[in-house]
């Protein structure tokens, strides 16, 4: 039995309007078996703020966003005729939310454990809810099912690492003998839980790579990724109107291209994917008629150029040795205080007696490991910058490529500080407020090329 697993992402299932149009897609599909709901649009980010507010002694206030929160998913399931047991959930769920609040502003404390927690009301209540509309509004049996019980993961809350093994077990348990009676089921993405049953979360985004997750476990003919643009485009259509949509990419591209900074994709979506040779279809849930983005492994000739994205908060750091160390030497000691602080680095460039390293994201930079670095190193230089990526395929396959890109980006006199790659793509580090810009002149060259 071989079904779609289809994924509505924040914007999609935002208000009434959008999520009828999600209601419809389903009922349009009768191999759709699986749903995988996000938290409604921006649900998320407030979770992140209630708890921020509790720990600034703003205990009403939060529970004030909290209700905010409630009121607008009852006016979708008024407008959309939801059942009774969304409204009993969404009740119970809220219940929860009170007290991890009230718990938070207690402690004056966030562990990632009790964010994780806050974080799986958003993803619990829209699921609720949309449950509750497609019961009213499909002519199959739907069932909610938890993706805690599902997506069983390790215990590095924020960011977990799902055990697929598990994963394949509990799909079999929970998923499959509903599939077997035709019934849709309805669940969370980027939740789930490690094996004593904490709730986790997969890193912010992580619906989608939810929705292949469990895809890989049940061999599915499908994954429907539904979203707010009509597919995947060269580069991010909200920068640029010189974008354009592909109709279809290998899975290869798509991942470099969303691991370089593509929102439209979470980052691991296509691994479970590609692992099991499954499609997946990017598509607007808001115009669903217009033709979306297919991935697939095979897909012919690729070209040498293909896409640019650009990431940002990134920070360059060059520090240099105190004790004249023989370079290796240096590095070792340096790489190793990174190890001791967690640190996975973008990048690393070592030079005789310096190093500059990428820091993923600024929020890296704590002050526990400047001081670390700082026992032993002196930091010369830090700056915050964004990466501007131009990805493509064998890039030394056409003599002069890069070349040509380096002189595209002369001429504009594009102040450029780092740059690595490899033969899939050429990222650029430059000033937050010229990375726009230089991302548009390298899409220039993809269209040109
Ligand atoms: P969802 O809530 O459905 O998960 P996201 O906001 O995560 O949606 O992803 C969709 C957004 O990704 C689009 O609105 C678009 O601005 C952005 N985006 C960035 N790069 C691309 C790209 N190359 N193609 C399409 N969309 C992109
Ligand atoms: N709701 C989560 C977030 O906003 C996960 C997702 O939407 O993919 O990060
Ligand atoms: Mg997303």
């Amino acid at each position: 039995m071989k079904v779609i697993v289809s994924k509505f992402g924040g914007s999609s299932v935002k208000d009434a309007a959008a999520m009828r149009r999600c209601a419809e897609i389903v009922k349009s599909n009768e191999s759709i078996g699986v749903v995988i709901l996000s938290a409604t649009h921006n649900t998320t980010n407030q979770l992140e703020r209630m708890a921020h507010l509790a720990m600034d002694k703003k205990c009403d206030e939060s529970i004030e966003l909290l209700y905010a929160i409630k009121e607008r998913h009852y006016q979708i399931a008024k407008e959309l005729d939801a059942d009774n047991c969304a409204y009993k959930l969404i009740d119970e769920i809220l219940l929860e939310g009170e007290s991890l609040i009230r718990g938070i502003y207690l402690l004056k404390e966030i562990s990632d454990r009790a964010m994780d927690r806050l974080y799986s009301i958003g993803e619990r209540m829209s699921s609720a809810l949309f449950a509750g509309v497609l019961k009213n509004y499909l002519g199959r049996e739907v069932v909610l099912v938890d993706a805690r019980r599902i997506i069983k993961t390790n215990s590095d809350f924020n960011n977990a690492i799902p055990i697929l093994s598990k994963i394949k077990e509990r799909v079999g348990e929970y998923i499959v003998p509903h599939l077997k009676k035709n019934t849709v089921v309805v669940t969370q993405g980027f939740i789930g839980s490690n094996i004593e049953g904490a709730t986790t979360t997969l890193g912010r985004e992580g619906s989608d790579f939810s929705a292949a997750l469990v895809a890989e476990a049940l061999e599915a003919k499908e994954i429907q990724i539904w979203t707010d643009v009509a597919g995947i485009f060269s580069t991010d259509p909200r920068i640029t109107a010189d974008a354009f949509k592909f109709d279809q990419l290998q899975y290869d591209e798509a991942s470099n291209m969303a691991h370089l900074g593509a929102k439209v994709l979470y980052p691991e979506t296509l691994a479970p994917a590609s692992r099991k040779d499954i499609p997946v279809y990017v598509g607007s849930s808001i115009n669903p008629e217009l033709d979306g983005t297919w991935i697939r492994s095979d897909i012919g000739t690729l070209p040498v150029l293909r896409a640019v994205a650009k990431t940002d908060d990134h920070i360059l750091m060059t520090v240099t040795d105190n004790v004249g160390r023989p370079h290796r030497r240096f590095h070792k000691v340096l790489l190793d205080v990174l190890d001791r602080n967690n640190i996975s680095y973008e990048s690393f460039f070592g030079t005789t007696g310096g190093a500059t390293i990428l820091f993923a994201e600024k929020y890296q930079l704590s002050s526990d490991l400047i001081a670390d670095i700082e026992r032993e190193f002196s930091i010369v230089d830090q700056a915050l910058v964004s990466r501007v990526s131009i990805i493509g395929n064998d890039l030394e396959r056409e003599a002069g490529i890069i070349s040509k890109i380096m002189s595209h980006l002369n001429e504009g006199g594009t102040n450029i500080f780092r740059f690595n790659g490899g033969s899939r793509f050429l990222s650029f580090y430059v000033s937050t407020d010229s990375a726009e810009d230089l991302l548009k002149k390298l899409h220039f060259i993809v269209i040109s090329n």
